[in-house]
This record gives C-alpha cells, sequence and structure tokens, in this order.
C-alpha cells in the first residue's frame, strides 16, 4: 500500500498518521521526492481501511499495490535508484561499462586484461573468482587467491570491482569488494539473497536461465527487505527454444524493468548470446533500450581462457566495441563513467 502525502502537510499531521499506522504491524518506507512525498507499506496490509486513512489531514491519495514486490516497485519509490559503486554510480543516467575475464586465472591474466580494458573506456572490472561451472571437473576458479588478484587489479587500474558469489559461507571474502554478483544459477537462492539483504554493499543481480521478470523482481525483493537497497538488476539472456546462441537475448526486459521498478539495469551481451559476434550488437541495443551499466567479458587471450572462450572479446576487440558503444550513448545523450 502507498499513501501519498499532501505538499504542505506538517509534521504534526504526519506524526498523527504514523501514530496511527504503527498500531498495524507494516514497516513504512517514507520517501521525500522532489515531486511527491510518499510513504510505503510493507507487510499484511489487508485489514488497512483505506477510508480512515483517507481521512487524515496529510493524505492525499491511498493506493493498493497489487505487485508482490513492493521495496522494488516504482510505485513505492518513483525517482530512479543511484548506486554507488565504489568511484562510479549506476543509475545516475550515465553508462557504466563493466569489462574483465569470465574467470580470474592468474595475476598476469587478470592486471593485463585490467589495464587493456581501462585503456579502451572501462569504467569498472569483473571477474570470477568463484565460478558456477555445469560441469564439477571444469575449472572451479582461484576462489580467495582471485578475490586478492582483483584488489590487485583494482589499486593498479582505478577500476570498482565486480565478482560473483555462490555461497553465503564466503561473505566475508567479499568485504572489500565493490559490487557482489549474484549469478543467474543463484538468483533464486533464497539464503543467499536474504544474507546480502544484511550486507551494505551493492548487489548485481543477475535473471535466472528461465525466469520471468517478475521473479527477477521477487529476488531483488528478498534482498531489499531485509535492508539493502543497493540492487541492480541483470538481463543476461534466457533459455528459449533458439539454439543458435546460448541464450535468447530478452531486450524488452530493460525498458519494462524500468517502468516497473526504480531499480537500475545492467545488461550483459556476452553471456546472452555466448558469441563475440553479437557482443557489438547487443550492447547497442541494451543502450538504446536504456541499460544503466554493461557487462562485458574480455580476455587477454580467450583462446586459452580456462571458461567461456567462445563469447570473450580481446582487448583490441573490445577497444572497437567501445567507439560503437560511445556512439550510441552520445546519441542517447548518455555519458560513459
Ligand atoms: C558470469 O557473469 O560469469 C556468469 C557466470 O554469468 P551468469 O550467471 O549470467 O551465467
Ligand atoms: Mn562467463
Amino acid at each position: 500500500m502507498i499513501i501519498i502525502l499532501k505538499q504542505n502537510a506538517s509534521q504534526e499531521s504526519i506524526d498523527r498518521l504514523r501514530s496511527v499506522l504503527d498500531k498495524h504491524d507494516v514497516k513504512i518506507n517514507e520517501i521525500t521526492g522532489a515531486h511527491k512525498n510518499i510513504m510505503g507499506l510493507v507487510g499484511d496490509t489487508s485489514h488497512i481501511d483505506i477510508e480512515s486513512l483517507m481521512a487524515q489531514d496529510c493524505v492525499e491519495n491511498v493506493q493498493r499495490v497489487q505487485e508482490p514486490y513492493k521495496n522494488a516497485n516504482r510505485k513505492f519509490h518513483p525517482e530512479d535508484t543511484v548506486i554507488d559503486c565504489g568511484n562510479v554510480k549506476i543509475g545516475n543516467g550515465s553508462l557504466q561499462i563493466i569489462a574483465g575475464p569470465c574467470s580470474v586465472e592468474s595475476e598476469e591474466q587478470i592486471i593485463t586484461t585490467a589495464v587493456a580494458v581501462k585503456e579502451a573506456g572501462a569504467t569498472m572490472l569483473r571477474g570470477g573468482a568463484f565460478k558456477p561451472r555445469t560441469s564439477p571437473y571444469s575449472f572451479q576458479g582461484l576462489r580467495e587467491k582471485g578475490i586478492e588478484l582483483l584488489i590487485k587489479a583494482r589499486s593498479i587500474t582505478g577500476l570498482p570491482i565486480v565478482t560473483e558469489i555462490m555461497s553465503a559461507a564466503d561473505i566475508d571474502l567479499f568485504a572489500d569488494i565493490d559490487v557482489i554478483q549474484v549469478g543467474a544459477r543463484n538468483m533464486q537462492n533464497f539464503e543467499l539473497l536474504k544474507a546480502l539483504g544484511r550486507v551494505n554493499k551493492p548487489v548485481l543481480l543477475k535473471r535466472g536461465l528461465a525466469n520471468t521478470i517478475e521473479e527477477l523482481l521477487m529476488s531483488a525483493e528478498y534482498i531489499m527487505s531485509e535492508g539493502n537497497q543497493q540492487v541492480i538488476l541483470c538481463e543476461r539472456g534466457i533459455r528459449t527454444f533458439e539454439t543458435m546462441t546460448r541464450n535468447t537475448f530478452d531486450v524488452s526486459a530493460i525498458p519494462l524493468i524500468k517502468q516497473k521498478s526504480h531499480l537500475p539495469v545492467c545488461a550483459d551481451p556476452s553471456h546472452a548470446g555466448g558469441l563475440t559476434s553479437l557482443i557489438e550488437p547487443l550492447s547497442l541495443a541494451a543502450i538504446v533500450a536504456g541499460a544503466d551499466a554493461l557487462e562485458i567479458e574480455v580476455h587477454n587471450d580467450p583462446r586459452s581462457a580456462l571458461s567461456d572462450g567462445g563469447q570473450q572479446l580481446t582487448p583490441a576487440r573490445f577497444a572497437e566495441v567501445m567507439e560503437k558503444i560511445n556512439a550510441a550513448a552520445k546519441f542517447m545523450g548518455r555519458s560513459i563513467g
């Protein structure tokens, strides 16, 4: 339920409303916006009488929110959420480019790639230390050592780092990470989401392989309902009957999520298409559709990559793609960084 307050409501009348609401078992989120002041009520509001709220001096309107996601809902928070990720912001109208290898493999690999993506204009560095692989016999990531190497790459390049968590048991290892990624396979690992809700750090939440947009928003709700409001949603392609691509890039998810939610949206053209040749066109489509950030896999030597070799760009090709990304951002009136 949302309560829209009158612009000139007195503090006294707002306090009176709050004491009425305190009698119910609901959490009150107060949002002071440029155009509207709103109270969002989360919890069981079914027995709250709308008429009696409307009778309060400070209340302009009361609406029931039908959607099951509340904190993530744009009705609760009409203005875009802006998330601080180290020295960059996601969601403030700029475009952030998160680039780097699928997996952190060695010091030389991550540092070389980090320096190259920075040179080409990336604003954040990605790299997996804990890898969710389909086969237990495939490379599983350097784990703690991978995180140390990412931190080293950040100290050299200044790029904030994004890396994936797979288990809440590892959360302490992520204390010095700028953005914690939840991969597609863990989008509905609800215990992990709840644990991340108690951390004061941005979370990049990727859409599950076969999950709806509403399910993605409900997963964001798990994090937000525990307190952490810093969630970035990521469209990374979904499973369909198409076999020519690794997944099918759901470009309509980008504007739809932005209509339904105030959270920023990232697009991952690498895992969506699974083909280096699709990264440029999918990146451009995502920018035009309104993405706040792109996550692109780049490896200093993709042919020797320990994971996702077929979809990682060389630094030289990434630099070419960045030129087109810059042009598309300019066309959309956005600036990178
Ligand atoms: C990744 O970003 O490295 C990754 C594993 O992506 P996803 O979870 O989208 O498959
Ligand atoms: Mn990958």
